[in-house]
């Protein structure tokens, strides 16, 4: 039977750079002890005060059909804590629960592009971006961002591609470079998207992660409210992958038409995890202080590393569970590398070239295990790279 063309499009074709991560699951399964630094999954569990209120709530009876936008509590609670954290006035009509935030970036391009339009979305990204674009019906269209500005984004760049765009995607923190947007980036790409009419399809899924500095909500931005579709998660804040609770924060008329959607597609959200992220978010700051103290140590154990050698460049990481490290030195690729440090040394990491065209020739590092591993790691990563580099250049 024929497949539709939506469907079978999904990945626009070509190697999708996962082959060092499943090789390394291979031979996981097959018994051999794996050093794994691939992909965003935390090393902790959900914490055992979020998982009581799971149960209390499901024994309570909150098994059933959830309300499709929300529960009024978990709406509410996402809405001030949004309010309090950017200034910009929020009730639960500018919120939608979803189901994680992947379904949060699809729903968002649904309301925003119509089929055909372009979805412009930064490189290096999030695996899922392009596909979730087509998915959406749309062109996904991408502009390279730069190792030699830090990957922070230029907005003269982005213009450039704007033709025909009716929706801008960014990410900060970043995965996969661990960068942090600064104001001047933000304040940039708010202006092209203001004079562009272009959605800005903001996500913030790693925004309780930051290592230096402050997140700042591009919906904050002048003129950015109306224009802006926020996309969260309660899978990074607060070890809650599974779960599957995110959310929409936008517009109240686009929230609107998002509730719609999600009656004709999800069909909302267990009540009993809502309830348990609404706990979560109302808990105080030491849940998800405790889910990001691990990374942050690990980064500062990962940056000491690192300054004592001159291989391996550290793209300055200021958030997310993530390190994008620059192994040009080596002159290999980062599929090269990654593939010959799994073979020799079974450390497993993703190459940059997984996440688009701009990240080639780095690796990225999820810093997703305990510290004395961690910074082994790393360690062997270096003198791999270092003896590398010193062939390369005696050919
Ligand atoms: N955005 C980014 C940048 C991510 O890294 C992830 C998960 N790895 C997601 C969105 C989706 O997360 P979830 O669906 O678990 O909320």
């Amino acid at each position: 039977m024929k497949l539709s063309h939506r469907i079978t499009h999904l990945n626009g074709g070509g190697s999708d750079g996962w082959d060092v991560f499943y090789r390394a699951r291979r031979m996981i399964a097959e018994g051999q002890a794996v050093t794994e630094l691939t992909i965003g999954e935390h090393d902790i569990r959900t914490h055992p005060s979020i998982l009581a209120e799971m149960d209390r709530s499901a024994r309570a009876g909150h098994t059933g059909y959830a309300m499709v936008p929300g529960t009024d509590l978990l709406r509410d609670t996402v809405a001030a804590r949004v309010q309090t954290r950017t200034g910009v006035p929020t009730t639960r009509h500018n919120v939608l629960i979803t189901p994680g935030g992947q379904a949060a970036l699809y729903a968002a391009h649904m309301a925003a592009c119509d089929p055909g339009d372009v979805g412009l979305y930064l490189d290096p990204f999030y695996a899922t971006y392009p596909g979730t674009i087509r998915g959406a019906g749309a062109v996904a269209r991408a502009v390279q961002t730069r190792a030699e500005d830090a990957f922070q984004p230029d907005a003269a760049m982005i213009t450039e591609q704007a033709e025909g765009a009716a929706s801008l995607l960014i990410n900060t923190p970043n995965n996969p470079t661990g960068v942090v947007y600064s104001r001047e980036t933000l304040t940039e790409i708010a202006d092209l998207c203001r004079e562009r009419n272009l959605w800005l399809i903001s996500d913030e899924v790693y925004d309780t992660q930051i290592w230096d500095g402050a997140h700042l909500s591009p919906r904050a931005l002048p003129g950015m409210a109306d224009r802006t579709l926020v996309v969260g998660s309660m899978s990074k804040s607060h070890a809650m992958t599974g779960s599957r609770c995110g959310w929409i924060v936008g517009p109240e008329e686009a929230i609107e038409h998002l509730i719609n959607l999600a009656t004709h597609t999800t069909y909302g959200v267990p009540g009993f995890i809502q309830d348990a992220a609404s706990y979560a978010l109302t808990a105080g700051d030491e849940l998800e202080e405790e889910v990001a103290t691990p990374f942050r140590r690990r980064r500062a154990l990962a940056m000491q590393v690192l300054a004592r050698q001159n291989t391996v460049g550290l793209i300055p990481a200021q958030g997310a569970m993530y390190l994008m490290l620059d192994i040009r030195a080596t002159g290999q690729s980062g599929e090269d590398f990654a593939n010959a440090l799994l073979d020799t040394h079974a450390i497993a990491v993703m190459p940059g070239e997984s996440f688009g065209q701009a990240a080639a020739g780095h690796v990225r590092v999820a810093m997703t295990i305990d510290d004395d591993r961690f910074a082994a790691a790393l360690q062997t990563l270096c003198e791999f790279a270092a003896r590398l580099a010193s062939q390369t250049a005696a050919e």
